[in-house]
């Protein structure tokens, strides 16, 4: 992990979290990450850009990139937390869900991806929910007929995975995109999810999916 460099000219944006360091020509987080700032164009640029190559692949190859991300943040959030807990055999399952939730996402929130809340009151049936406000990809889209935050449906279900040691996977049910106050997301193991998606390929809203998981 490089080390950043101690600089008059370095700035500190976002809060502290991600430092500009000009003689690099980079941005990079507290933790040294390598990160870029892209404007609302940008993301719906590399939506239409990868939709006009690769079709309906493209949605897979977003939530793919989002899996990914997803368990990699969440092997970086363990060794956050087991420095600042001086503990080298913190695991993050050991952890209360909200407590580990809130420490991964908040960064992101300051990073501009929007504010989620985990819902849990259907974990016993396996199921987790999300609800998502101010969606970086939503808001480069409008008009739309069909949720677009694949890349947010692969970073939950990545981050669920690590956290449950299991194999999940995300829909998204409800997207501010089309119009709503908000994205909403269900993650929980695959099979549940494509019947999911059937649901609502059907025509049940965000509202009837929630009934019928409760
Ligand atoms: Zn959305």
């Amino acid at each position: 992990m490089p080390t950043p460099e101690t600089s008059d000219r370095r700035q500190i944006v976002g809060d502290e979290l991600f430092r500009h360091l000009p003689d690099e020509g980079a941005i990079r987080s507290s933790d040294g990450q390598r990160a870029a700032a892209v404007s609302p164009e940008f993301v719906r640029s590399l939506h239409e850009s990868l939709a006009r190559d690769q079709g309906d692949s493209a949605h897979h190859l977003l939530y793919a990139c989002g899996y990914e991300w997803g368990l990699q943040d969440m092997v970086r959030l363990t060794h956050r937390l087991r420095a600042d807990r001086g503990s080298e055999n913190l695991d993050v399952w050991h952890m209360e869900a909200n407590v580990v939730f809130e420490s991964w996402w908040a960064p992101l929130t300051a990073a501009g991806w929007g504010r989620w809340v985990l819902d849990l009151s259907a974990a016993a049936k396996g199921v987790c929910l999300v609800e998502l406000r101010n969606s970086a990809v939503a808001a480069a889209h409008s008009g739309v007929t069909a949720p677009v935050c694949h890349l947010y449906a692969g970073l939950f279900a990545g981050a669920v995975s690590f956290f449950k040691r299991e194999e999940n996977h995300a829909v998204e049910i409800q997207c501010a995109a089309m119009g709503h106050p908000s994205c909403q997301f269900v993650i929980a193991p695959g099979a549940q999810i494509d019947a999911i998606e059937v649901w609502r390929k059907q025509g049940a809203d965000a509202a009837e999916i929630r009934r019928r998981l409760a």
